[in-house]
């Protein structure tokens, strides 16, 4: 995979090194000296990864850098790996609490620093493909308002539910001490059910399970294949660590705990699942949106037309034929001004619910605007479609309808044009106005009815 690195230092021995580490593989490299700079460049080039060091002179250091990155909407979401000599506690903290995701100490172990990179890169290329998902949907009129509250803010608490897998009982109550005032933390011991979990806890030092097996595991099953999981090694044990790096585990942290570094280091992957979840779900429901109508909950108009072409194409082909209603609400504007809006609003909603569940599953009822709608029925000739509009009709008429503050029953008729596809030149404009103008017949013989109309070479 290859990938844009961001490498910030003030020395230029340092940089010339990493640059020679991630060239070797693959990688694009961008360099910067200074906080600020690093600040801006990040903003103007969106690199796919940043590593900062943190004592620059003058100026911002590296935890300052971090955390306007990590403030500006435009960057927030680019792993930062924080690179120091000073491999004390306190500068850990300091470097995961500004939003850094990873801290490495010089002199930096190649193998350890390319797990990272892989890992934090193989996690920013679904991001980035989420996020451009995002900005077309933004684009298109279906994705509205910016997401809130937003997962990157870094100043907010995203409490979650913590599945921890260990066998150790002291390490236990540590991890609960540290993460139960901000999270629900659940200890896994055999097949209970833990609810939706927004991250995982795995020691790959338990004796009485094998913690890789449970990444691994993780790692592939459909419901936990997006969970984020820390694993827990012994401090002196790389091998395994690079071990369950590979295996899937999105961070490292080593025992004897520090119960900061546990919180700080949940908090960072809790904030990216947040962040995950909440892009996934506005995809979802902007393409739901794309296709349904917001009063009824039906079909829209889009997704007919989308519909209509294929069908009509295979019918053309010698597949089966394929025929439309086209049904209007008779005197709507009527019942409006009677009621008042919201009353023919729950009219609409009831008729769809009753249009929803009188026509077959394998038809398409959709709402073109308004009071008017169609629904699409694939293998059905005119006469079968006549019988059904005929049906419909008599349901929706021969039992009045209720809405909310309207005492009495309200009367609602419709009136339904009915058209066949007709021949191998018959096009799906040309059906759609054959169903219309059967419509306005309907309505100037008197409405709440039902005309079928043939295509003009059969009549
Ligand atoms: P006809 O029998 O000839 O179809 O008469 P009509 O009154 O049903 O037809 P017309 O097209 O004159 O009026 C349709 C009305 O539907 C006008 C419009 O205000 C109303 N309408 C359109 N969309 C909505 C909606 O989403 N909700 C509500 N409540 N009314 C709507
Ligand atoms: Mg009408
Ligand atoms: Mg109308």
């Amino acid at each position: 995979m290859s990938a844009r690195i961001l490498i910030v230092d003030d020395l230029e021995a340092n940089r010339r090194l990493l640059e020679a580490k991630l060239t070797g593989e693959y990688y694009d490299v961008l360099m910067a000296q200074r906080g600020e700079e690093a600040v801006q460049t990040a903003k103007r080039e969106r690199p796919d990864l940043i590593l900062l060091d943190v004592m620059m002179p003058g100026g911002i250091d590296g935890y300052e850098a971090c955390r306007r990155i990590k403030a500006q909407p435009e960057t927030g979401h680019i792993p930062v790996i924080i690179l120091t000599t000073l491999d004390d506690r306190d500068n850990k903290l300091r470097g995961l609490k500004a939003g850094a995701e990873e801290f490495l100490t010089k002199p930096i172990d190649d193998v350890q620093l390319m797990a990272r990179v892989k890992n934090l890169l193989t996690l920013k290329v679904v991001i980035d493909e989420l996020r451009a998902r995002e900005a077309n949907g933004k684009r298109l009129g279906v994705i509205e308002e910016d997401l809130h509250p937003d997962p990157l803010d870094q100043h907010r608490v995203f409490s979650g539910n913590v599945l921890l897998i260990d066998d150790n009982q002291n390490q236990i109550k540590r991890i609960e001490a540290a993460l139960g005032v901000e999270h629900r933390v659940t200890l896994l011991n055999g097949g209970e059910n833990v609810g939706a979990p927004d991250l995982a806890i795995v020691s790959v030092t338990a004796k009485s399970f094998d913690g890789f097996r449970v990444i691994a595991r993780m790692r592939s099953g459909e419901p936990t294949r997006h969970l984020p999981i820390l694993a827990i090694v012994d401090s002196d044990d790389r091998q395994r660590a690079l071990r369950a790096l590979e295996l899937g585990a999105h961070d490292i942290i080593v025992r004897p705990l520090d119960e900061e570094e546990v919180l700080a280091r949940a908090r960072t992957l809790m904030r990216r699942k947040r962040y995950m979840d909440a892009l996934r779900a506005r995809l979802d429901q902007s393409l739901e949106l794309a296709i349904t109508d917001q009063l009824t909950g039906l079909y829209n108009r889009r997704f007919l037309h989308g519909q209509l072409g294929p069908l009509v194409q295979r019918a053309q082909c010698g597949g089966d034929t394929v025929s439309v209603m086209t049904i209007d609400i008779d005197h709507f504007k009527h019942l409006n001004d009677s009621f008042g809006h919201d009353v023919g609003d729950a009219v609409l909603r009831e008729f769809a619910v009753r249009l929803a569940s009188n026509v077959r599953p394998s038809d398409f009822a959709c709402r073109m605007g308004g009071e008017e709608f169609v629904v699409i029925m694939p293998r059905t000739g005119g006469d079968i479609a006549c019988l059904a509009a005929e049906r419909l009709r008599r349901q929706i008429c021969a039992s009045p309808f209720s809405a909310p503050g309207v005492q009495h029953p309200i009367d609602v008729t419709v009136s339904i044009g009915v058209a066949c596809l007709a021949g191998p030149d018959d096009a799906v404009d040309a059906v759609l106005k054959r169903a219309d103008e059967a419509l306005y017949e309907a309505k100037r013989a008197g409405r709440n009815r039902v005309v079928g109309k043939a295509a003009p070479e059969a009549a």
